[in-house]
């Protein structure tokens, strides 16, 4: 597999602090790192799923391309958010930052560090209202429904301000 180009499709949220800063550090991060930068979405305010006792997040998916491999990619992951010092006391509870793995090209990965498509995409509206945005045609491809209710676009994707320079 080695020297192929995937296409990736990440989500990330934060709950905690600034929550637009937490979301652009972390995507500048990832393109620090090893990903190039393709296409975001808007930045969306959803309320907090599973553990609801806690403040609403700022989520938003982004699509890259990258030639590392998914368990390399995975870690980028995990780094970018220790790089924004996630709590992690709670399993579903308040994050400065969560970065999730979507989709990696037309792989289905079942390892027992990553699963790919993400197992709990389907059914998440703050995952799928983002990436359907970016195109329905992938959420059809993989058999996903477009869910956007209960969630609030609050910065459209054009007025999104990153810094790809690390691209
Ligand atoms: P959630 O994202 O569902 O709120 P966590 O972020 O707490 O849950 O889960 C993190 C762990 O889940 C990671 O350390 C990783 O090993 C595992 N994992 C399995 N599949 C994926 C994936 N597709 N993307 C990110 N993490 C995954
Ligand atoms: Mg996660």
């Amino acid at each position: 597999m080695s020297g192929q180009i995937y296409d990736v499709w990440l989500s990330l949220g934060s709950n905690l602090g600034n929550r637009y800063e937490n979301l652009m550090g972390g995507v500048a991060f990832l393109l620090a790192n090893g990903l190039a930068f393709r296409n975001c979405s808007g930045i969306y305010e959803t309320e907090p799923v599973g553990y609801t006792d806690q403040p609403p997040f700022y989520n938003m998916a982004v699509h890259c391309s990258t030639s590392l491999e998914p368990l390399e990619l995975l870690e980028v992951c995990r780094q970018a958010e220790r790089e924004y010092k996630r709590e992690r006391n709670l399993r579903w509870g308040p994050r400065t930052l969560d970065v999730d793995i979507l989709l990696i090209g037309d792989l289905t990965i079942n390892l027992p560090d990553l699963t790919v498509p993400h197992p709990r995409m389907g059914e998440r509206a703050f995952v799928l209202g983002p990436l359907g945005e970016m195109g329905i045609s992938l959420l059809a491809k993989w058999g996903l429904p477009w869910i956007h209710e209960g969630i609030v676009l609050k910065i459209p994707a054009a007025d999104v301000k990153m810094n790809i320079a690390g691209e």
